[in-house]
């Protein structure tokens, strides 16, 4: 496993980090026990960064990832958000931004979380996430409660703002950097390398696009990115290529993130991820992907508040 320093935070990650929203069962049901193995697994692995939410499986997600790291947890860097509960309920307010870390590191077992961000801000009006919300989450960095801070959301224009004009560590983009997008460069990375504040990359499956079982029903982008991202599953296999090994391959040589956030089910898929780690990339397969993919160059979706998307 490669490690690397997460901007200033002083933190460091390694290349794969583990996305516990498939603990929640956001991706179908999962087998509980084999969720623990593969959190065990990912450890022995050399996987140190795990990132989960409150809002993954309301709560289920960070209880059973707590419960997986019970006698790991010196040895993991270990994040969790705030402000997004379910589909349609947010508090970024202070107070609740305080109750939910309380919550969080009780269910994480846990007397601190090395990494603590703003969820989903896109559905937040952005002044008060500037105004109030990262100056709680910093109140509670002061306490020794958290050792970074942080945003996550979908509009790279909104998360590239409020970098610039609130006080964070780091920042989470998702579905902007893989193989079907890769916007990321083009808008947020050179101003989070000019502040060298931490760039974390989840998503490089495109929640699940880019693997043989494909998007959930809940998967927000356009049927034409769903059509390609399946024709590139389909090219993948046809030349004998893992799918999510190509996808996270690709993800992984990005020169500035710190760390590749994949949801992980199960030790196959885990085990298949970490294959992405010692793969040559195959030129000819990814030029092939490429001209598939130009189809849908750039298509994204909506997420949250109308003022505050990229589209
Ligand atoms: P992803 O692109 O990592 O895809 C995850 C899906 O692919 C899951 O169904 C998983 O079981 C499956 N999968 C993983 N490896 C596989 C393999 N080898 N073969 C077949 N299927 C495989 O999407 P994601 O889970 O949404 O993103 C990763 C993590 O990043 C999340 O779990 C979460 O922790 C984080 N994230 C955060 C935000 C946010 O803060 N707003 C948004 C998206 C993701």
């Amino acid at each position: 496993m490669n490690y690397k320093l997460l901007g200033r935070t002083g933190l460091r990650v390694s290349a794969i980090g583990f996305g516990a929203s498939p603990l929640g069962n956001e991706f179908g049901a999962i087998e509980p026990l084999e969720g623990e193995r593969a959190v065990h697994a990912a450890v022995d692995a050399g996987i140190n960064y795990f990132d989960v939410s409150p809002y993954y499986g309301r709560t289920l997600a960070e209880q059973r990832l707590g419960a997986a790291l019970a006698g790991r947890r010196q040895n993991v860097v270990l994040g969790t958000k705030c402000g997004r509960y379910d589909t349609d309920t947010f508090d970024f307010s202070p107070a609740r931004v305080r109750s939910s870390v309380h919550e969080s590191l009780r269910r994480l077992r846990t007397d601190y979380l090395d990494i603590l961000l703003a969820h989903d801000i896109e559905y937040a009006h952005r002044e008060q996430i500037i105004g109030e919300t990262i100056p709680a989450m910093l109140e509670l960095q002061r306490e020794g409660k958290v050792r970074s801070v942080g945003i996550s959301g979908l509009p790279l224009r909104l998360l590239a703002d409020v970098a610039e004009r609130g006080s964070v560590d780091l920042v989470l983009s998702y579905c902007h950097y893989n193989l079907l997008l890769r916007d990321l460069d083009q808008i947020l990375t050179p101003i989070m390398e000019r502040l060298q504040i931490g760039l974390i990359n989840a998503s490089p499956l495109h929640m699940g696009l880019l693997t043989a079982g494909g998007a959930p029903s809940w998967h927000p982008a356009p049927q034409q990115v769903k059509d390609v991202g399946a024709q590139v599953v389909k090219l993948c296999e046809s030349r004998g290529a893992e799918p999510a090994t190509v996808a996270l391959r690709f993800c992984l040589a990005h020169p500035y993130v710190s760390s590749t956030l994949v949801g992980i089910s199960n030790r196959q898929q885990l085990e298949e991820n970490l294959r992405a780690l010692d793969t040559k990339p195959d030129r000819e397969l990814l030029a092939q992907i490429e001209t598939l993919v130009a189809l849908v160059a750039g298509m994204t979706w909506v997420s949250g508040r109308k003022e505050n998307s990229d589209v």
